[in-house]
């Protein structure tokens, strides 16, 4: 401030080596209320002016040691933030040659010896006061500067008005981001940018807040040049003059195009699924939740469909992973086609898709038609055939079905499709089942099933039984089929029929599968050192194949090497059931691979035949040995004239094929005379024996050397 006696007292220094000046001077101006501190030398002066900056310094020229003149250069060199000290120099000297002197070492002006004293305090007042006018115009002007440079360079576009919102200054990055030069808009009205996007409301409380508050600051959207539609961040501040009226407005904006642009990408990379497009598991859980709370406010029901492609793997195993995001990105694309925009189509894990139904009445039966008809037309869809290249694609899949029910939550509603999506598999696939609560204990049962499965090997808990296979007319066992038999510490007993789907589902049949082989081959090799089979004319040991087993494209190359590291030399004793799911797919690789296997000498049936596809020309194609007729034939009773029609069908088919027959499941004499009657070799059942560790069956055979007669018979 220019008045600054009045605010603080000002300081001045004196350097003078006689004492009486330094004396004389601080008398006057004490009673002039400045502050003085003296200084006997240029050293001590110098050291004074870095332990605090005076107002002022009065500067004796001629002094012992470093002079006046000295001293004053020394200040200026030394002290920047001193430079706007104004230095007096005192001089008795009245030679010119020592003032232009002071003036080149950076005096502000001198005072000759004798003083005035008098004038003195009048003389020293004036010279502050015009040396802080002059560093305040200093200050001022780059203020301004900066200011000019801050508004030219920012990177965010800066427009002034009038308080009518009239332009009078653009900068340049406000032409960057609206496409409009300065003189464009300079005297136009602001509203020239507007969108129309907003509400009136929305202004009105704008302006509600910059009055009370003097800014605002908010998203908005703007209109450039060229008429497009932006999103900005604009700030404005009001600016008031010196009777506190508001004279001006100051807005600030920046582009938030490309950051919405970023916070799409980044949304669409966290809610969907980047190879279908579908919804994420994310998206469809928030999804859920808002059907919900739809429900339960009673405005409309919902439902979910759990959609998962019935073996899928062995389409991503044999045909390749682009085939398999071909067939998942089809699937995808036809259930969008036919479900409502209301609904949301998920993709759920790889092969899975979840359809939440929303919009449904509260109709009970209504409802539940509504949900029943969309799965319908699920199965439907998903089954028209896929054309990849030249490759034609069958897809089939099971859903399971979660109705809404009050208090359920998203994660109850979803546990309850999946568990009735397991049911549909369980009842054979390519349908729908809808949850009921009985499915929930079936649920965790196969649960502890699944996880205790992965640990059976290593626990050593399976064992591989046989059950023999008699020949009908010799009544002697001509072989036996290995089968499965699990016990488990916690689960006790565990039926293949439950355990074999579920490594099945898992890929742990695999490994399963291979054990089995390991275990049937060491049987084998054992047998074959001492010819026991032979001795009893037992000709072979059939063992189950997976179709997942058997879809591995080296299944043969394997098998033949552990053939080899069994060191097994008689091939013809082991037999492969394969069921007919085995040569559904591949077609021609399944040829291929059983021509191998056959030509080693290795037998091939087909079990549980009659139940499955049962396109009976196709066999024609396979090199088999022989058909098993499946138990349910003879399970259903033998005195249904329809089933002793399939099997006499099956046989006389057989017959023509020049394969052999076994019959499954025969449990009493009269079905063993009934087959006979028809002509079928080989039965298999707990008419003879049920399926026995490796000590009983060798016991078997050995027991009335391998003649069955009534003594062997247990049922
Ligand atoms: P499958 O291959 O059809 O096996 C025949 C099933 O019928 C066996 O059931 C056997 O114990 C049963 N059985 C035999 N005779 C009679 C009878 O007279 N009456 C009745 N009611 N049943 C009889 P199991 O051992 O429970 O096996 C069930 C299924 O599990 C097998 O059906 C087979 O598909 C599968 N499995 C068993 N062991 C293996 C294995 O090592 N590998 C593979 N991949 N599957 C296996
Ligand atoms: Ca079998
Ligand atoms: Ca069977």
């Amino acid at each position: 401030m220019i008045e600054t006696l009045k605010d603080k007292p000002t300081y001045l220094l004196v350097v003078d080596d006689d004492p009486a000046i330094r004396l004389l001077v601080t008398e006057s101006l004490v009673a002039h209320g400045f502050i003085v501190e003296q200084a006997e030398t240029g050293e001590q002066a110098l050291a004074l002016v870095a332990q605090q900056m005076p107002d002022i310094i009065l500067l004796d020229i001629n002094m012992p040691g470093i002079n006046g003149i000295e001293t004053c250069r020394q200040i200026r060199q030394l002290y920047t933030s001193a430079l706007h000290i104004p230095i007096l120099m005192m001089t008795g000297l009245d030679d010119l040659d020592s003032i232009q002197q002071s003036y080149q070492a950076g005096a502000s002006d001198f005072i000759t010896k004798p003083v005035n004293w008098p004038v003195l305090a009048h003389h020293v007042r004036y010279m502050v006061r015009a040396s802080n006018a002059s560093r305040q115009a200093q200050e001022h002007a780059q203020e301004t500067r900066l200011a000019a440079e801050v508004f030219a360079n920012s990177s965010d576009a800066i427009v002034i008005t009038k308080t009518d919102g009239v332009i009078i200054n653009v900068n340049h990055q406000f032409t960057v981001i609206t496409g409009y030069q300065a003189n464009e808009v300079i005297g136009q009205n602001m509203s020239l940018l507007q969108s129309q996007q907003q509400s009136t409301a929305f202004y009105q409380e704008m302006w509600r807040q910059i009055k009370k508050t003097g800014k605002w600051q908010g998203e908005i959207w703007n209109k450039r040049k060229n008429n497009e539609i932006f999103p900005e961040w604009l700030r404005i501040s009001s600016i008031k003059d010196q009777h506190n009226n508001n004279s001006h407005y100051i807005g600030s904006f920046f582009d938030l195009t490309q950051q919405k642009a970023q916070e799409k990408k980044i949304d669409n990379l966290a809610f969907y699924d980047p190879l279908t497009g579908l919804a994420n598991r994310q998206l469809l859980t928030d999804r859920i939740k808002q059907s919900i709370s739809h429900a339960k406010r009673g405005q409309f029901n919902c439902a979910l469909l759990l959609i998962d492609l019935d073996r899928f793997k062995t389409i991503n195993d044999s045909l390749g992973h682009k085939v398999g995001d071909f067939v998942l990105t089809q699937v995808a694309d036809r259930l969008t086609q036919f479900s409502r925009d209301v609904d949301t189509i998920a993709r759920y894990t790889s092969d899975e898709f979840v359809w939440l139904l929303t919009g449904l009445s509260f109709d009970a039966e209504q409802y539940r038609k509504d949900v029943e008809i969309a799965a319908k037309n699920v199965l439907a869809k998903i089954s028209e055939p896929l054309l990849y290249e030249t490759h034609e694609i069958n897809n089939f899949c099971s859903i399971g079905i979660a109705f809404y029910s009050d208090n359920i939550s998203a994660e109850q509603l979803f546990k309850q499709a999946n568990i009735a999506m397991h049911a549909a598999k369980d009842k054979g696939r390519n349908r729908y089942e809808l949850f009921h609560a009985s499915l929930e204990d079936k649920e965790i049962r196969r649960f502890t099933v699944q996880s205790e499965l992965q640990k059976a090997i290593e626990r050593d808990e399976f064992e591989l039984y046989i059950q023999p296979q008699v020949n009908i007319e010799s009544q002697r066992i001509v072989g036996g089929e290995c089968l499965l038999r699990w016990h488990n510490s916690h689960l006790g007993w565990v039926s293949p029929a439950d355990f074999i789907p579920i490594a099945e589902e898992t890929g742990f049949i695999i490994e399963l599968g291979d054990w089995v082989l390991d275990k049937a081959f060491q049987y084998l090799k054992n047998w074959e050192s001492t010819r026991f089979l032979q001795r009893f004319d037992c000709q072979y040991i059939a063992i189950n194949v997976s179709a997942i087993q058997f879809a591995q494209a080296d299944f043969a190359d394997k098998l033949i090497a552990r053939i080899t590291h069994h060191q097994l030399t008689d091939l013809s004793q082991i037999e492969l059931e394969l069921t007919e799911g085995c040569l559904m797919h591949r077609s021609s690789d399944a040829i291929y691979t059983l021509q191998q296997l056959q030509a080693l000498g290795i037998r091939i049936s087909i079990d549980d035949f009659g139940t499955g596809y049962s396109n009976l020309s196709y066999l024609n194609s396979f090199p088999l040995d022989t058909l098993k007729i499946d138990q349910m034939f003879i399970r259903n009773g033998l005195d249904d004239p329809g089933n002793i029609a399939i099997v006499r069908a099956i046989i006389a088919m057989a017959k023509g094929l020049n394969l052999h027959t076994i019959a499954e499941g025969v449990e009493t004499e009269e079905e063993l005379a009934l087959l006979r009657a028809e002509d079928c070799q080989i039965f298999q059942g707990y008419l003879c024996s049920k399926p026995v560790p490796l000590k009983e069956w060798e016991a078997l055979l050995e027991s009335n050397n391998n003649k069955i007669n009534k003594l062997n018979l247990k049922v």
